[in-house]
């Protein structure tokens, strides 16, 4: 089998949790196989980086290049599409970044491409066999895949939990095989969010609402809750869009990564780009009315309820203690 490339991604010298769930993936697909950790960027955060993944993967290559500074995924592409080799299995996750540069890199790579992967049922000679997910995980689809070309797999966040399984291995230096880098896409600065009454990637306890809450009126139901529990709110997007409350309690890949002990989910289908936001492995307690809702596959405990009477249930039965 050919060798499997995890591409970690980092902010200010510290990987994101997908750093090690890639590593769960990678032995799930061969356990025996060697794993590299490809890490790219500048200067000593991306030295820090390095050194803690070669705590746990096989080997690290590193590409340091000031081009890199910024995670422009057009640069991103080229560097790996010149490092690696043509029939690696490259894994990324699943989230937006991830999603701009897979499908491209694939291409550069003229490999396969598999996007939004939840499981890995493993390999039968160069065949894959993966489970993802189709029409808003409402269905689960089992796909074979040829990986004797190389592929780019993406992930999704908080399906593959890390198992403490480490490596151990050297940092090599590979920026000098990265070739140009330059780009037509710019980054020109990082515009931080804006901050809101609560600071929800703070929160220990978090009590998330989605559309699910039907109506404006009803999301003082969550506040009450969330104060009958000493939890702060949060939300899924289209809350936020609707205006029903600020975008700094948006939970996801374009709003907040949060890393609470405790996340209820309430009314919230459970896209990946909302599970994107929840890091730190926290217990995640899921009320939906729809016994088939993606969020009950990464929930701890899920009940199948309506949240109209479920919450305001809740909330009597934690003032009644
Ligand atoms: C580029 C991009 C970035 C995005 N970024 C984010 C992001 O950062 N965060 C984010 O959240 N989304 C984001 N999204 C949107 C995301 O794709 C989903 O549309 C969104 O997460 C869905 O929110 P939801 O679960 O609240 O709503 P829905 O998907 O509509 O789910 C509502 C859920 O409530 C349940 N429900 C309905 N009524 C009740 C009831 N009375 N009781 C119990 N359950 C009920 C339904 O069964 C359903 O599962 C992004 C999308 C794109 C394209």
């Amino acid at each position: 089998m050919a060798d499997i490339f995890a591409y970690i991604k980092h902010a200010d010298g510290v990987a994101e949790d997908s750093a090690l769930e890639l590593m769960v993936a990678a032995k799930k697909i061969d356990p025996a196989a060697k794993v590299m950790a490809v890490v790219t960027g500048t200067g000593a955060n991306l030295d820090k980086v390095c050194k803690e993944m070669a705590a746990v993967y096989n080997a690290v290559w590193k590409i340091d290049n000031a081009a890199l500074a910024y995670p422009n995924a057009e640069v991103v592409r080229k560097a790996l599409a010149n490092v690696l080799p043509a029939d690696g299995i490259v894994l990324l996750s699943h989230d937006t970044f991830g999603m701009d540069l897979g499908p491209g890199l694939s291409v550069k790579m003229n490999s396969t491409f598999v996007a939004d992967i939840v499981g890995i049922e493993g390999v039968d000679g160069a065949t894959l066999k993966i489970i993802r997910q189709e029409f808003s995980g409402q269905a689960s689809t089992h796909v074979t895949c040829d990986i004797s070309g190389g592929t780019v797999l993406n992930l999704r966040p908080g399906v593959f939990q890390p198992d403490g399984v480490k490596a151990g291995g050297d940092v090599v230096d590979k920026s000098g095989a990265a070739g140009d880098l330059s780009a037509k896409r710019k980054y020109l600065e990082m515009v931080a969010a804006e901050a809101g009454d609560v600071d929800i990637t703070k929160s220990e306890v978090l009590v998330s609402v989605g559309r699910g809450i039907e109506d404006q009126e009803n999301i003082e139901l969550v506040f009450d809750l969330a104060k009958a529990m000493g939890a702060d709110v949060s939300c899924s997007r289209p809350i936020v869009d609707a205006k029903w409350l600020e975008k700094a309690r948006q939970v996801g890949t374009s709003g907040q990564t949060v890393k609470p002990k405790v996340y209820m989910a309430m009314g919230i289908s459970g896209s990946f780009q909302h599970l994107g936001g929840i890091k730190g492995n926290p217990f995640i307690v899921a009320v939906n009315k729809n016994p088939k809702a993606p969020i009950f596959q990464v929930a701890d405990v899920g009940i199948e309820a309506n949240i109209l009477e479920f919450i305001p249930a809740l909330t009597e039965a934690i003032g009644n203690l």
